[in-house]
């Protein structure tokens, strides 16, 4: 039944989208001129393996962004304290880099700004080094209960506020954005929870659409200054209780209003996992640039890729034009999504069953974007 579903929508996807016949890339790119995946960086031991499946993968099937979670996977020079053990050196960077610029793929590094400092137990290197940049101290992660739990500890955020965040946090941002020679910079801002908090000395009586909007701002003017565009995952900017997208992939805890407080040029990824919520036309007809974002399941990523030509087509040019495609998102680590990724290819995966899985769906929107590959 699957296969016959998916079939019936890549016939689909066929007549709405031309580029899914066999078509120059010039065709694909004016249907749906943003293809991309977002995944975490390699480890230096899986950057060959990273690379063939770049080249093998991605770009015979006309991705054209590359956007690489790598946090402190680098081996920052400005500021050595930040780097993980065995971090990326600028020569792994420039493989990437060299690779990516031979097929024409966009590369964005991002680094998680704002929230998703720690996860569970474990804080992460920026608070671990600075625990005087953390937002609410008296919470500590070595006491995390699994979700939900009392404090409302999911993951932890730095204090936009700290007069001195942002000399630690752009240095390395820079560097990064220096080493892979990019135009863009994705800072995440997603599931933001902790924020203006009431032991914050300097945050807990600012309106928090207006702290986020804040350190939005202050990111992207300073990426401007060296022409690199900012791009941020949605869902602080999107009412969770009107919506009813809840409080994960849209916001509770009043950080939407910020939608019209932040300069229109940052790219929005309009991530939705459940359904494919069509909040995409929300932020275009705002005035933003945005590209929807799916994860594991592959009807869901190809209604979504369906949906953004749809929408395309029947918009005004002005908002078609912002309408600018699809992202892959995985969240697991490279490495462990690769090796499942090449299971499914080699047949070896086929016995199983699962309705969710994140390999399966990549595979589902390659075969999307090549036609050659889904025959
Ligand atoms: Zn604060």
């Amino acid at each position: 039944m699957k296969h016959c579903s998916f079939l019936l929508l890549t016939v689909s996807l066929m007549m709405l989208f031309p580029s899914f016949c066999p078509a120059a890339e010039e065709e694909a790119a004016e249907s749906l001129p943003v293809r991309g995946l977002a995944i975490e960086a390699p480890k230096p031991g899986g950057l060959d393996r990273f690379l063939t499946f770049v080249e093998e993968e991605l770009a015979p099937a006309h991705f054209n962004l590359l956007i690489l979670r790598v946090d402190w996977n680098y081996a920052f020079e400005s500021h050595p304290e930040l780097r993980d053990p065995n971090p990326l050196t600028r020569e792994d960077v420039g493989k990437i880099v060299a690779v990516c610029r031979k097929h024409g793929i966009r590369v964005v590094p991002q680094i998680n700004l704002l929230g998703h400092q720690s996860w569970a137990e474990q804080t992460y290197a920026l608070l671990r080094e600075y625990p005087q940049f953390d937002e609410n101290p008296s919470v500590k992660t070595a006491n995390y209960k699994p979700w939900p739990n009392p404090e409302g500890l999911y993951c932890k955020s730095y204090c936009p506020l700290h007069p001195g965040v942002h000399d630690v946090v752009f240095a390395v941002v820079d560097e990064l954005c220096d080493a892979f020679e990019s135009d863009g910079f994705h800072a995440g801002m997603d599931e933001v929870f902790y924020l203006g908090e009431a032991e914050c000395p300097r945050c807990h009586d600012h309106d928090k659409a207006e702290l986020f909007a804040g350190e939005v701002t202050l990111i992207r003017d300073h990426l401007a200054e060296k022409g690199r565009q900012l791009m941020i995952w949605g869902d602080r900017l999107l009412d969770g209780r009107t919506t009813g997208l809840g409080e994960w992939e849209a916001s509770y805890n009043d950080t939407w209003p910020a939608i019209d407080m932040i300069p229109k040029d940052v790219f929005i990824c309009d991530w939705h996992y459940e359904r494919a919520d069509l909040t995409g036309v929300y932020f275009a007809t705002k005035g933003f640039n945005v590209a929807s974002c799916g994860y594991r399941n592959p009807d869901l990523c190809l209604q979504q890729i369906s949906d953004m030509v749809r929408f395309r087509k029947q918009s005004a040019p002005e908002t078609a034009a912002r309408l600018q495609g699809y992202i892959h998102t995985i969240w697991s680590d490279a490495n462990s999504f690769l090796n499942r990724y090449y299971t499914l290819k080699s047949g070896n995966d086929e016995g199983t069953s699962r309705p969710r899985d994140d390999a399966r769906a990549l595979q589902a929107v390659i075969a999307a974007f090549s036609p050659s590959a889904s025959q």
